[in-house]
């Protein structure tokens, strides 16, 4: 899973370095698309089944967008923030990430929604490796959330990731007493899980545009989005996709 989460990690870099005003989101998709086929990964966001097919291998998501935002002909401009997903398989095995990137200078506000998103996130990966039940993550990710003023989305919440990109068990960047009594789980060695809180700054509720697929605050206040695929061992969290460590290399990309 490593090598998977590593090639996500590629992925990023490569939509960082492409993510400048002028540019479409489609643009910055078929370069990672590239990407992976010269890495042999498999894209996993591709072909996955709704009321019409995911057309693309990242989700662009751009201000108001939360999730599964479609990249297409929209040009990023300056003061936008754009949250890409995306997902590869390497032999088999999956990786997921997410980051909100600024386009040009933004707001300071927005940029604390950036900064709220990504230190819960982190928040969680230090969080794993004291904690033994989710829940109390979740609970702590919540409180954190809820300190600078933004709302965590509850519709969609991070997942079990293996074999396949969406596994058991549902992970919530909240908690519910629902959840501690039926859906909570031991953080221990061997469970590899998606984490990936979506802040908004305004209302917590989003609704699906008419292309079937993107997901934006009901307020159209912004929304941020980071993710890690994450897996538990002996020795506590280890990010599988985070940058190469001394000796590591980003699959056929020496
Ligand atoms: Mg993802
Ligand atoms: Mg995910």
């Amino acid at each position: 899973m490593r090598r998977a989460g590593l090639v996500v990690w590629g992925a990023h870099q490569l939509a960082s370095s492409l993510v400048r005003p002028g540019v479409t989101t489609g643009e910055i998709d078929r370069g990672v698309e590239e990407f992976f086929l010269e890495q042999g990964a498999v894209p996993l966001f591709k072909g996955v089944p709704g009321k019409v097919p995911f057309p693309a291998v990242c989700c662009m998501s751009v201000n108001d967008e939360v999730v599964h935002g479609i990249p297409g002909s929209r040009v990023l401009v300056a003061g936008d923030i754009v949250s890409i997903d995306t997902g590869c398989s390497v032999d088999g095995w999956c990786g997921d990430s997410a980051v909100t990137y600024a386009v040009g200078p933004i707001a300071p506000d927005v940029q604390r929604l950036l900064d709220c998103t990504s230190g819960v996130l982190a928040l969680a990966i230090q969080l794993m490796g004291v904690r033994s039940r989710w829940s109390d993550v979740a609970t702590e990710m919540a409180k954190y959330v809820r300190d600078y003023g933004f709302s965590v989305v509850e519709n969609f919440v991070g997942h079990g990731i293996g074999r396949k990109m969406h596994e058991d068990p549902q992970v919530p960047n909240f908690c519910t007493p629902a959840f501690r009594r039926n859906h909570d789980f031991d953080l221990e060695p061997g469970l590899v899980i998606a984490v990936e809180p979506m802040v908004n700054m305004g209302s917590k509720k989003v609704h699906v545009l008419p292309d079937h697929w993107t997901q934006s605050t009901i307020d159209g206040c912004p929304s941020a989005h980071f993710e890690h695929t994450v897996a538990m061992t002996e020795n506590g969290p280890v990010v599988l996709t985070a940058a190469p460590a001394a000796g590591e290399s980003v699959g056929r990309v020496a």
